[in-house]
């Protein structure tokens, strides 16, 4: 699946808003991609994570982790691609911990996957909560659906991949030029995302 595909996925299921949007950062921006508005559609959410995969199929991983919400069900499909066990990071006493039973054994092999990468946080705080696996160089990779950040993260493991990079820029209040234009302002964005 190219890019172009990708972002088509996104459009058709009005996943990609354009208009004029603030962030739960308090910044302002020209775009927003409600991301559960393509997850909803298990083919379009299964066809993005077997793509998402097949970029880490050689890795040979055994377990795929994601955050909890739109991780679980990243996590769950891409694992199903892979044949491999899928299974959830959730927020406990604010931190993001493997509950249920989950585990990851001595000898998995772990890739992270998340949907939407704007600073990378929620990925941060799933490699530091996974952070004996990563040091033992265990974690193959991070996958995710779409990077907004334009490629400017980087998370230091072996592989990394965005199906979708979008350059998609934001302003601080002060200094945006849709508020100078008069444009409303919609509420939007979640700091999960
Ligand atoms: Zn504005």
């Amino acid at each position: 699946m190219n890019e172009a595909e990708v972002l088509e996925i996104f459009r058709g299921s009005g996943a990609y808003l354009e208009g004029h949007f603030l962030l739960t950062s308090g910044r302002h921006s020209a775009a927003y991609v409600e991301k559960f508005m393509v997850l909803q559609q298990p083919r379009h959410c299964g066809a993005l994570c077997a793509a998402l995969a097949d970029e880490f199929r050689d890795l040979a991983p055994t377990v795929v982790v994601g955050p909890a919400v739109g991780g679980i069900l990243l996590a769950y499909e891409t694992a199903r691609a892979l044949g491999v066990r899928g299974i959830f990071l959730e927020r406990e006493n604010g931190r993001l911990v493997l509950r249920r039973g989950f585990e990851i054994l001595p000898q998995d092999r772990v890739l992270v996957v998340e949907d939407v990468v704007t600073t990378g946080t929620s990925v941060f705080e799933v490699l530091g909560a996974l952070g004996r696996e990563v040091s033992e160089g265990r974690v193959v990779g991070v996958g995710h659906l779409v990077d907004r950040s334009s490629g400017s993260v980087d998370f230091r493991v072996p592989r990394q991949r965005a199906l979708l990079t979008l350059d998609l820029p934001s302003w601080e209040a002060s200094e945006c030029p849709l508020c100078r234009e008069g444009k409303p302002l919609t509420k939007r964005g979640s700091r999960a995302s």
